[in-house]
């Protein structure tokens, strides 16, 4: 497994990424019925998706939009994990399903119910950082960024024993800055390609609406566990199913990019 590096990418990677068209496939997908719910901002960003993204490649290389295109490999994402109501049910179903899923642990949230997240982690699935309070990087400056991120993998940390090393930003919000900083720390930054925008879904429907049809091979799929995220719950078992008859293999993010999600080698 390739170290997950910032420092510059490797042509090694450049190679790979270009071989098996890790990140080639933009076109941000999504669900039409949430994706009308969600603020304006969403929604005048959504069309700049693409072109977004490729420029945000040019900086910082270890940005992951999407896996190989070519196979039948995806992977389900949950942000904002953990919580007591909703978290333990998308685990039961995952659990009863075998579906690998990577969870973007919120810090603040893992302090207040760290045993849930620790079930996340016995369970075997991936743990990213999400940031201790959730804000948005842009605007918090750069020695607040990284207390976020650090003071988040040191609870994971002593939650699992694993050191993080791919964070997902809150909101999807990016800067140069944010970029400097992350890269400093020697993180990944994990994107997405489907948005399932289940923040704004109140009922399952509104969620699974399309979704099937829209998926592709190597997506990366966005949703949440966290409170009042019942439609997720509820849309998580159709989405399974319905994406294993078509013929998607669900698998780690790890095993989708190529990369590492913690550290190889810790010396706490
Ligand atoms: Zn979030």
């Amino acid at each position: 497994m390739k170290k997950n590096k910032s420092k510059g990418v490797p042509q090694e990677t450049a190679e790979y990424m270009g071989k098996n068209m890790i990140n080639t496939m933009l076109d941000l997908r999504y669900s039409h019925v949430t994706g009308g719910k969600v603020s304006q901002e969403e929604l005048d960003m959504r069309p700049n998706w693409d072109r977004l993204m490729e420029e945000y490649r040019v900086g910082f290389p270890n940005i992951y939009v999407n896996g190989d295109s070519a196979g039948n490999k995806i992977s389900l994402t949950f942000d904002d994990a953990p919580d007591r109501q909703c978290t333990p049910l998308i685990l039961d179903i995952l659990k009863e399903y075998q579906v690998p899923a990577v969870f973007a642990a919120h810090g603040r949230h893992t302090e207040e119910d760290a045993d849930i997240l620790l079930r996340v982690h016995k369970e075997g699935h991936e743990i990213i950082n999400h940031t201790y309070d959730h804000l948005s990087l842009p605007q918090i400056g750069q020695s607040r960024i990284k207390e976020e991120i650090l003071r988040t993998e040191a609870i994971i940390f002593e939650l699992t024993g694993k050191r993080t090393c791919l964070m997902r930003p809150p909101y999807g919000k990016l800067s140069r800055e944010v970029f400097a900083t992350v890269a400093d720390l020697d993180y990944g930054i994990l994107m997405w390609s489907y948005n399932t925008y289940d923040f704004v879904a109140t009922q399952k429907e509104e969620i699974l609406e399309g979704m099937t049809e829209a998926v592709r091979p190597g997506e990366i799929i966005l949703m949440h566990s966290y409170e009042n995220k019942e439609p997720t719950v509820e849309a998580l078992e159709t989405i399974i199913t319905d994406l294993r008859t078509r013929g998607f293999h669900f698998v780690p993010i790890t095993e989708l990019l190529g990369i590492d999600c913690y550290r190889v080698s810790v010396h706490a």
